[in-house]
């Protein structure tokens, strides 16, 4: 995996059974490294005035997903909560905090956040807005976001959700959409941060993905789709080491 999910510690709204505040739990506390790298910088800039980070909810497994969404459907759950392939969650990439920890305002949160690549999803810095307090770590998964955006044919994602399955495809956590192809969709993933046409990400290596790996020197052969795969990741981790840097 080039971006692996690593453990964090972190303060969450959470409370053990005497009432103390716990740190986030493990089976949630799970993220990028370049989101860790980020969220260390918040804590620090929140702490320096007066503020904390304080977290509700981090990573989510495809069956944690599934159950926040089906909690949104049936109204369980106040905020809105995509199908599974469609968070930013699944990808260790997306967190809630709670604003009434933060000391100042969202706007200066937003400015501080922007620093380090985190972005919030709503329009404007109205912390009354749902999703005011979910932000998220697009990393490279933005210029998957950007390829879709600018393409007009063929298009089997909207650029969020092939941002999304992109992002949860590459550290190894199972995309639906891509049935028994996971690793395919992940290499595809792969050629559209290096820079490559390939069309769709949809698990499918047909010419173009051929074609672009050819240029990238890389030979291709459907039996050895896992070394594909590893080689392939080592050139995003060279173009995006942050991404993959542990720290
Ligand atoms: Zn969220």
């Amino acid at each position: 995996m080039n971006s692996p999910l690593i453990p964090i510690t972190i303060a969450s709204i959470y409370k053990s059974k005497a009432g103390e505040p716990v740190p986030l739990p493990a089976h949630m506390a799970k993220c990028t490294p370049d989101t860790h790298a980020a969220i260390t910088y918040l804590t620090n800039a929140l702490s320096k005035k007066g503020g904390k980070l304080i977290i509700s909810d981090m990573f989510r497994s495809r069956e944690m997903q599934a159950k926040a969404y089906n909690d949104y459907i049936s109204g369980n759950k106040k905020g809105f909560s995509p199908r599974p392939g469609g968070s930013f969650h699944e990808a260790g990439r997306a967190f809630d905090l709670d604003l009434s920890a933060i000391e100042i305002p969202l706007s200066e949160l937003w400015r501080i956040a922007a620093r380090v690549g985190l972005y919030p999803i709503i329009k404007e810095p109205n912390p009354n807005l749902s999703e005011a307090w979910h932000f998220e770590c697009r990393g490279s998964h933005q210029l998957v976001y950007n390829y879709y955006s600018r393409r007009d044919s063929i298009i089997n994602f909207s650029p969020y959700m092939a941002a999304t399955a992109s992002a949860i495809v590459s550290v190894g956590v199972l995309v639906d959409a891509f049935k028994d192809c996971q690793a395919e969709a992940a290499i595809q993933s792969c050629l559209i941060r290096l820079g490559m046409d390939i069309e769709n990400i949809d698990g499918v290596l047909g010419g173009k993905t051929h074609d672009a790996l050819k240029e990238l020197g890389i030979h291709f052969d459907r039996s050895r789709k896992i070394d594909l795969l590893t080689e392939i990741q080592d050139l995003v981790t060279l173009k995006f080491p942050r991404e993959s840097n542990v720290p």
